[in-house]
């Protein structure tokens, strides 16, 4: 008998250039897991070597615009200048069928789906240091200086809303890390809180 019904949501959050895009896909390539990434929406232009779908849906303003205002997205942020976004429906029909669902999200996002859905798994992605996320900012290559400027500034603010969340994950090493999330997801699966209801129907079988 499988004990749980619905699939947990893990949220993978903070601050910009901190690295939560690596773990995630560390994460993703462990052959150990069972997870769903949720693919996000943005406005932003795709990067050399993006493909649409894989790492984002790339659409529109118009089109995001339209998302929003059918109630298609669990949660939006704007983020320097462009818009990012997860579609709701994918995520319910993934937990609906008990799977787990992973969303690699920034923290006004993470923030909302928190008021949404206080009983999902909330990690915050934390830098070893604020020299070694302006390092990183600086040697992403991806973006212009007046944008790696923007960012810094974002993530000097972003770094606050670790009280927030469930668990903060030091980003030491990228192995480390994704070692550490999975820990937690395992922790999580095994809390009384998720488990309670399904046990006792189990004991009165
Ligand atoms: P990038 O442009 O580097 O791919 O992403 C910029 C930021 O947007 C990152 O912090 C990333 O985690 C965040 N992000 C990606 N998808 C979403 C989303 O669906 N919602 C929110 N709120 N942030 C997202």
């Amino acid at each position: 008998m499988k004990i749980h019904n619905r699939g947990l949501l893990i949220v993978i959050s903070g601050p910009s250039g901190v690295g939560k895009g690596t773990v995630r896909k560390a994460l993703f390539e462990r052959a150990d897991h069972d997870l769903i990434y949720s693919i996000s929406m943005t406005t932003r232009a795709p990067r050399n070597g993006e493909t649409n779908g894989v790492e984002y849906h790339f659409v529109s303003k118009e089109e995001f615009v339209r998302q929003i205002n059918n109630g298609n997205l669990l949660e939006y942020a704007e983020f320097c200048d462009n818009y990012y976004g997860t579609p709701l429906d994918k995520v319910q029909e993934q937990l609906d069928k008990g799977n787990e669902v992973v969303l690699e999200i920034e923290v006004q996002g993470a923030m909302q789906v928190k008021e949404k859905m206080p009983d999902a798994v909330y990690v915050f992605i934390a830098p070893p240091s604020m020299k070694a996320l302006e390092e990183r900012l600086k040697n992403r290559g991806t973006e212009c200086q007046e944008l790696i400027n923007k960012r810094l500034n974002k993530a000097r603010s972003e770094i606050q809303m670790a009280a927030e969340y469930g668990y903060i994950v030091v980003n030491d090493t990228v192995e480390n890390a994704a070692d550490k999330i999975m820990a937690i997801i395992r922790a999580e699966h095994a809390r009384t809180i998720r488990v309670l209801d399904q046990y006792q129907k189990l004991m009165e079988e």
